[in-house]
């Protein structure tokens, strides 16, 4: 049964009606479809969803006319679909922009990694479900309809679990519902604290966990029958933080996607070279059959080679810009990746930005930085010459693995998740619509996304989300108590 409400667009820009859930049918002037439809952007784009919120039937060229008398709902601007976050650890929001000042002579990734534990130590659960649900309606404004949630900070502050071993995992979950965002919960291996250590250190006390206990819990959450918008897969911490043992008998029984960090670190990198004869992609692509299920986050100090066997494999490589530039990880060889064919995601991971264009942005940057040179994520001996689209192409295909669907975009079988852009934007007036991604990306600042679809529900309309007011005074009251201590 059709129940679509019309909107006519006016000069403002982003119009949707109040008909909510219950509007079925969507028609916008232009949207992306997508590398595979031939064609990205489609004009006079009809989209139809199913009553469980997954896009039904995509047509294209049905005049504004013709949608309005099928009370379709008008969309003022083009439509994107929505961007999958990759890598998020949602407790590091309560640490974003507060890791900006040198405490040591030398200040590095393992410096910022105490001053992040002694953060990770203070957070109750429902200091982190408040961080989260601000995370979350961040992420949703910044154009991301679901996010990995890499989760390590299990038990209680003394390292003891609570009673419910995964109190911490269901306030992401809350916060997720609350928000509308869709999550991947990914429970983390995480048991020793070095290649050659048996054990975690004490400040890493809230973090640890065996197999086992990783796989009880992925099935919990599995289970968990609260909504379509929550899975669930594993993670590994990294090689460093796991036996090759545990590993193994995590990998050989867990369901859904595999996330692990790897070769963030160039001594990361140096340590397993030295422990194992091999390099850390080197070994894993040794070890396990890496396939589609696999999510290696950071990938940053790679081989050729280690890209290419990535590449032959399936397995996607998550990268982080803005978090690897602000603790100085390094940069991947972008051109490398994309040339070789690889699934690319990307993910905020410490979240000291929570928007996509400035991901793309910053990724495209520090490589014309590196190599003096512009455009390299463009291919200018196919149809990929623009640097944004083809980034987006790539990114918006490889979050599907990330995330555990089976499809994405805006395209028939995929939950129907969407963002409209506001052509009204400064960045896009006078941009013809062609160059529309172009302009998002290489064109700042950017306006939030206002108007952000989830599983067809608009979880924010007019820039508006129903919890924003008490959301946000829940994550001041629990900024302001996490940092008591903190100095
Ligand atoms: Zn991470």
């Amino acid at each position: 049964m059709e129940t679509g409400v019309s909107v006519s667009p006016t000069d403002s820009g982003i119009h949707v009606d109040t008909g909510g859930a219950a509007t079925r049918r969507l028609w916008a002037p232009m949207a992306w479809l997508g590398a595979g439809s031939g064609q990205s952007w489609e004009s006079n784009v009809l989209l139809e969803m199913d009553a469980s919120g997954f896009w039904s039937n995509v047509a294209t060229q049905v005049p504004r006319e013709e949608a309005q008398r099928q009370r379709c709902q008008v969309l003022g601007g083009p439509l994107l679909p929505g961007v999958v976050n990759a890598h998020s650890h949602a407790f590091q929001r309560a640490f974003a922009g507060l890791a900006e000042r040198r405490e040591t002579e030398h200040d590095d990734f393992w410096s910022w990694r105490d001053r992040m534990y002694r953060v990770a130590l203070a957070i109750s659960p429902q200091q982190l479900k408040a961080v989260a649900s601000q995370l979350y309606l961040e992420l949703l404004r910044g154009g991301y309809t679901h996010v990995c949630e890499f989760h390590y900070l299990h038990h209680a502050a003394d390292g003891t679990p609570y009673d419910d071993p995964l109190t911490m995992a269901w306030m992401l979950v809350e916060a997720a519902q609350e928000v509308g965002i869709g999550l991947t919960l990914l429970p983390v291996l995480y048991e020793r604290s070095g290649f050659t250590a048996s054990t975690l250190r004490d400040d890493q006390r809230r973090f640890a966990t065996d197999a086992a206990w990783v796989l009880q819990a992925q099935q919990r959450i599995a289970q968990y029958a609260g909504s379509p918008t929550v899975n669930a897969g594993v993670a590994i911490h990294s090689l460093r933080a796991a036996s090759p043992a545990s590993i193994r008998s995590l990998v050989d029984d867990a369901q859904g996607p595999i996330h692990v960090h790897v070769a963030e670190q160039t001594g990361e990198v140096d340590e397993c070279v030295k422990v194992t004869g091999l390099r850390p992609v080197e070994w894993l692509a040794q070890h396990h059959a890496l396939d589609s299920r696999w999510q290696l986050v950071h990938a940053t100090h790679v081989t050729q080679s280690e890209i290419e066997s990535v590449a032959r494999s399936g397995a996607c490589a998550v990268i982080c810009p803005t978090t690897e530039a602000n603790l100085g990880d390094g940069t991947t060889e972008l051109s490398a990746w994309l040339n070789a064919g690889t699934a690319l995601a990307i993910g905020s991971d410490s979240h000291v930005t929570r928007d996509w264009r400035e991901e793309l942005r910053l990724l495209e940057y520090g490589q014309r930085l590196q190599h003096r040179a512009r455009n390299i994520a463009a291919s200018p001996t196919s149809a990929q010459s623009a640097t944004a689209e083809r980034l987006f192409a790539r990114m918006a295909a490889g979050g599907a693995a990330a995330a555990g669907q089976q499809r994405w975009g805006l395209t028939v079988g995929a939950r129907a998740d969407a963002l409209v852009i506001n052509p009204s934007e400064q960045a896009l007036l006078g941009v013809p619509q062609s160059r529309t991604l172009d302009a998002m990306v290489f064109s700042s600042p950017s306006q939030s996304f206002s108007d952000v679809m989830v599983a067809g529900k608009w979880v924010a309309r007019g820039g508006m989300h129903s919890a924003q007011g008490s959301i946000a005074n829940a994550f001041d009251d629990a900024m302001r108590a996490i940092w008591t201590d903190q100095g």
